[in-house]
């Protein structure tokens, strides 16, 4: 690790963000310059950071259905995304007074409400930086945390030293594809040459939320982040045993 990647390293902690890795990109500038354009493409690497969501909000997802549940999540999220982009914010502007340039992707955002897709991919920053794999759920599952973190991630040029991506280790598991009450997920693992839509149909899950939205005043649903045993605390503990 240089000198560089131990300042912003120790800025992400302080910041109280929970990961902290750096990606090489150049090996999927394709992807991601058909998702977001050379505006994105154009660096080689990205930072990638997330924040641990709170058991205590994410362990009631089950009851996903009460108004003071949903409600709660949605502060949690809004707050761990105001604060991830906080601290891309401070992460951009130290590299930029080391003269590299660096651009913040903010951890919530959305070009593409149809395929439910923002200008970057977070999960796949994440992915390639070695934090977690792509589940079956497409979220980023974390060794230790599983998908209760928030991601954001800042673009840059600067030389930094990459992760290497992690092994899936779903297993045998379907837990999510169980739960999911729009039978978004089709259980096809992730495989980086096959579209998205092979794993999960953003559609149903974007129609299921709208229906939630019109009905609670709230959209999220997050099923498919309390349901996953990595990361879990009280209601599912069992770990599915890996590939
Ligand atoms: S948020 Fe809910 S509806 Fe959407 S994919 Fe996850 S479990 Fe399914
Ligand atoms: S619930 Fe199971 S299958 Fe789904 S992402 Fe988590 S470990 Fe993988």
């Amino acid at each position: 690790m240089n000198k560089l990647q131990e300042e912003l390293s120790t800025l992400v902690r302080a910041s109280g963000a929970d990961l902290f890795g750096v990606a090489d990109l150049r090996i999927t500038s394709d992807f991601i310059r058909k998702q977001g354009g050379e505006f994105v493409a154009k660096y080689p690497r990205a930072i990638s950071i997330g924040i641990r969501l709170l058991d205590a909000v994410v362990d009631e997802l089950i009851h996903h259905e009460e108004p003071s549940v949903i409600f709660t999540y949605r502060g949690l999220y809004n707050s761990a995304n105001a604060s991830l982009d906080r601290t891309t914010l401070l992460i951009a502007k130290k590299i930029q007074e080391k003269r590299f340039n660096a651009c913040p992707i903010p951890a919530s955002q959305m070009i593409n409400s149809a395929k439910l897709e923002g200008a970057f991919s977070h999960k796949l920053a994440a992915h390639q930086s070695g934090l977690g794999w792509i589940g079956k759920s497409c979220l980023l599952i974390t060794p230790e945390h599983g998908p209760r973190v928030r991601l954001a991630t800042v673009l840059t040029d600067a030389p930094l030293k990459s992760g290497a991506p992690l092994a899936r280790r779903c297993g045998n598991c379907t837990r999510c594809v169980d739960i999911c009450p729009a039978k978004a997920f089709t259980g096809v693992p992730f495989d980086p040459s096959e579209p998205r839509e092979v794993r999960f149909k953003a559609h149903l899950c974007d129609e299921y939320t709208d229906r939630r939205e019109k009905l609670l005043g709230e959209g999220l649903c997050g099923l498919c982040v309390f349901v996953c045993p990595y990361g879990a605390t009280k209601h599912s503990k069992a770990i599915p045993k890996a590939n």
